[in-house]
């Protein structure tokens, strides 16, 4: 047992778990006091839920039983808001046909279908719909129906102002004495439903908050304890269940992944179950640790293919190498040539020389939400 508690220096089992829930803990104390005196601001500014982020929220409903009644709780009370907006909506309307009925009728006809629009999805949003693709897919389209909407309102002279003013409090059309509100994202409510499985974006820090959540985490935490804190403790039968997912649902739902074992007999299974997915699977050992930089892993990927799933077996990873890997599947992601990756470290190693630069410089966004980090527990 080394002098900072480790093993060969290095944290693996309970060591890496008990490092990672108190890191966790420390950030969420930071996440609910900065993000709660900025008022989410940036989830009330739009979603970030795309395709991707669909296919994200898809793989965490089925993955943690919780997350499909949160989801559901908060389309319910979307719902609500948007059909408090619909008796808003119709009277700027009744508002708008005395005063332009004559002059223009098409803009009103036009208004009018884009009312139905609105009540319809409120509609939907308010019903037991089944979470599937198809739906949440629908849910993220809300975007494109307030625009509509607004510019249906828009083109009255007068008509936002009219929105803004007879909105009620149960509305969204108001929000902090501004005029008019951004559009706050589908997923939010009393913080993001899709915990985990927020979309990458969102998951990588990126805060233009005052004050901000990643200036204050740089503050009062460590680099190692900002990384330990982007990792999940899970049983491994959790782990095993990611890993079989990705090969049930297929290519287009494959991320990422880092899995600690606990013992290396449970990285050996993981080995054993990623090869039952489609494609070639390719085995690399780093007999040392996982030193590859970005410009290696995204050598690597390259050479093995957008079909085919690569794992590394290495000793042991550490913080600035999990940046370097982040950034590289990051922009294989972006490229549309990332396969499946798995890295299987037998520890996690304190960082003994400097954190990444991307911490140090400050950077606006740090890149660890593309990956899925498991700790697991004995
Ligand atoms: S992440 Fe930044 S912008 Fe978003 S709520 Fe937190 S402090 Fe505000
Ligand atoms: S997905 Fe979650 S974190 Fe991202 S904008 Fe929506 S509510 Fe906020």
């Amino acid at each position: 047992m080394a002098a900072d508690g480790t093993t060969n220096g290095l944290l693996r089992g309970s060591e890496l778990t008990d490092r990672v829930l108190d890191a966790t803990e420390k950030f969420v104390a930071i996440r609910d006091r900065v993000c709660g005196a900025c008022e989410y601001s940036c989830c009330h500014s739009g979603t970030m839920v795309g395709q991707h982020g669909v296919r994200r929220a898809l793989k965490g409903i089925e993955l943690k039983p919780e997350l499909g009644p949160a989801i559901r709780e908060a389309m319910r009370a979307r719902a609500e808001e948007l059909k408090a907006d619909l008796d808003t909506i119709r009277k700027v309307t009744e508002l708008l046909e005395m005063g332009f009925a004559a002059q223009m009728p098409a803009e009103l006809a036009e208004l009018k279908r884009l009312t139905a629009e609105w009540a319809g999805f409120a509609d939907f949003l308010g019903s037991d719909f089944e979470l599937s693709h198809d739906n949440l897919r629908r849910v993220t389209e809300f975007t494109a129906v307030r625009a509509n909407l607004l510019r249906g309102v828009g083109s009255f002279a007068g008509g936002h102002a009219a929105l803004a003013r007879f909105s009620g409090p149960g509305g969204s059309f108001t929000f902090r004495r501004r005029r008019l509100a951004p559009p706050r994202c589908m997923f939010h409510r009393d913080g993001c439903v899709l915990d985990r499985y927020k979309p990458i974006k969102c998951a990588n820090f990126f805060c233009n908050g005052e004050p901000n959540l990643l200036a204050e985490c740089q503050d009062e935490m460590t680099f190692d304890e900002f990384v330990l804190s982007s990792m999940y403790v899970e049983p491994f039968a959790f782990v095993r269940q990611v890993v079989e997912q990705a090969g049930v649902l297929g290519p287009d739902y494959w991320e990422p992944l880092v899995a600690v074992p606990a013992a290396r007999a449970q990285g050996d299974e993981l080995v054993s179950l990623a090869h039952l997915r489609e494609g070639r699977v390719e085995l690399r050992q780093e007999p040392a640790g996982f030193y590859l930089s970005t410009e290696e892993v995204l050598h690597a990927i390259v050479a093995t293919g957008r079909d085919n799933t690569v794992i590394c077996r290495a000793a042991s990873v550490g913080g600035p190498a999990l940046y370097e890997l982040a950034v590289a599947l990051q922009r294989a992601h972006n490229d549309g040539i990332l396969g499946g990756f798995i890295l299987i470290p037998d520890g996690f190693a304190p960082s003994a020389f400097m954190p990444h630069p991307m911490w140090t410089d400050h950077m606006m966004s740090q890149p660890l939400g593309s990956l899925d980090i498991f700790a697991i527990g004995e």
